[in-house]
């Protein structure tokens, strides 16, 4: 295979000594490679090995790579365990586990929410058996995925009904494109919200067929505004939550309670996106006051629509609650066929809403309430039981010491507050001016089995101990001795 048509001329002092890729196969240091990968692959890597070793030895370049080149090409159990390492490489997961210690406990770009084992448990069923998914076990008949779920919603969130899509963009999406294609939403300035670059309220609006209808200036709109902007071309008065920024200084605006009255007179729905949507009360965690989906149907929001995976804390989903005439038109509307959740998703939403109905247990068994509400003291322990461990780890070019920091609730979730935290602050040393040690270091950490994510700034490498919990720790300790230089 692969011969070159110019062959070139090997030093004459060595002579070629490759085994054929039967020989490799038929070696007992094969069957596990074979039984592990199938044949096909383990032969294509066999091949492929012996293509480079034959290019390297007539390249001569060997010579320089390792004196024993000559001894190992003869060695079958020495190829095969290449093979092997090769294979591995070529299977090994692209999707895996890392520590977050960037500090900021619902990190997008880290798979937001981590589920509870009550979800976990419910998916690894979902994944195994045939689920009552559209199927209604009383009457025998064909049922509806989302009344997996409705009842929870209603009962969580006050709405009269509730339907989930694939995320909450998802659902802002179908909202917009059933109530108000081809007419107008109206919506202040300062809430054109932009998430994370690819979710912008004006996009969205455009792609689901409405029209926006700017209202206010960026920092003050008025009741009256909205008000003015009403008529008959009206289809939708909305709200977006200010996920990711805040608009202080000389500012107003208008509350849904406020709206609510001026919709209502004008037969006109009132939606709201709040992003987040917490389904408690986070001051009495300890937490800054969030405002909730129950809370802002009260205030007269005909739909509210939020993530599954932010403050929520569970899969990665889209909600719609509110009023049930408007959830049943979004119902019919062909997208939501597209835009609809798997049964992996619904088993794990149920269990994770099933917890809120136990609120006073709800930050032990809620994985990313319990995170946010560690208290620093538990990290603080945390950070000096392994900062000895890592400065060893590091040696005398890097200084670590444990120190206080901040930790963010993330996901554009209360996105001025920040939370006492605690962790372990990496520095490079004064003599050792090597150029961009933190970023070296930072990809070094990424080269762990399991890749340790941390966060740069004011020349130092901040690991925040808050998504670090105390079960994981003699892991993460023990892997560190496995730094890549
Ligand atoms: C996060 C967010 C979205 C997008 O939600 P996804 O679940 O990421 O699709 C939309 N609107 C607001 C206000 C948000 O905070």
């Amino acid at each position: 295979m692969n011969q070159p048509t110019a062959l070139p001329v090997p030093s004459p002092a060595r002579s070629i000594h490759l085994p054929s890729v039967d020989r490799m196969l038929a070696c007992s240091s094969c069957a596990a490679l074979i039984a592990t990968y199938g044949r096909a692959q383990t032969v294509d890597a066999a091949r492929a090995l012996l293509a480079d070793k034959r290019a390297c030895l007539l390249a001569g370049a060997d010579a320089a790579v390792d004196a024993d080149a000559d001894a190992a090409v003869e060695d079958i159990p020495a190829l095969n365990a290449q093979v092997g390492a090769r294979l591995a490489l070529a299977n090994r997961a692209q999707l895996k586990p890392v520590y977050n210690l960037t500090g900021t406990v619902l990190h997008t770009n880290l798979g937001r929410a981590l589920l509870p084992d009550a979800a976990v448990q419910a998916v690894v069923e979902a994944l195994q058996w045939p689920m009552n998914l559209e199927f209604d076990l009383d009457t025998g008949k064909r049922g509806d995925r989302d009344d997996l779920v409705e009842d929870l919603l209603r009962e969580l969130t006050g709405a009269e009904a509730a339907t989930v899509v694939n995320n909450n963009a998802a659902a802002v999406l179908l909202m917009l494109n059933t109530l108000a294609m081809g007419r107008e939403v109206v919506i202040s300035r300062g809430e054109l919200v932009e998430i994370g670059g690819a979710f912008r309220i004006p996009d969205v609006m455009q792609r689901a067929g409405a029209t926006l209808r700017e209202i206010g200036a960026t920092n003050r709109t008025h009741r009256a505004d909205y008000a003015n902007a009403l008529g008959p071309q009206t289809a939708l008065l909305m709200k977006v939550h200010a996920s990711n920024y805040s608009i202080t200084g000389f500012t107003k605006s208008v509350a849904v309670a406020e709206l609510a009255p001026l919709a209502r007179e004008h037969h006109v729905p009132l939606v709201v996106d709040l992003g987040s949507g917490t389904l408690v009360d986070l001051e009495r965690y300890g937490l800054p006051h969030e405002t909730t989906v129950r809370e802002t149907i009260a205030a007269g929001a005909d739909l509210v629509t939020f993530s599954g995976d932010k403050l929520l804390g569970g899969p990665q989903c889209g909600i719609i609650a509110g009023r049930a005439d408007l959830i049943a038109q979004i119902k019919k509307n062909p997208l939501k066929r597209a835009l609809r959740v798997g049964k992996l998703t619904l088993a794990a939403l149920a269990p994770v809403l099933a917890l809120y109905r136990a609120p006073d247990l709800l930050a032990e068994r809620l994985t990313t309430l319990r995170l946010l509400t560690r208290r620093a003291d538990a990290m603080q322990r945390q950070a000096v039981e392994l900062q000895p461990l890592l400065q060893h780890a590091l040696g005398p070019s890097y200084g670590v010491t444990a120190q206080a920091m901040l930790s963010q609730i993330g996901s554009g979730a209360l996105p001025v507050d920040q939370l006492p935290s605690y962790g372990l602050a990496v520095r490079a040393s004064p003599g050792c001016a090597v150029g961009n040690a933190l970023g070296r270091l930072e990809q070094r950490l990424r080269g762990l089995p399991v890749p340790v994510i941390g966060r740069i700034g004011q020349d130092t490498l901040w690991l925040d101990l808050r998504c670090l919990e105390e079960s994981q720790q003699p892991a993460f300790a023990a892997q560190l001795e496995r730094l890549p230089p």
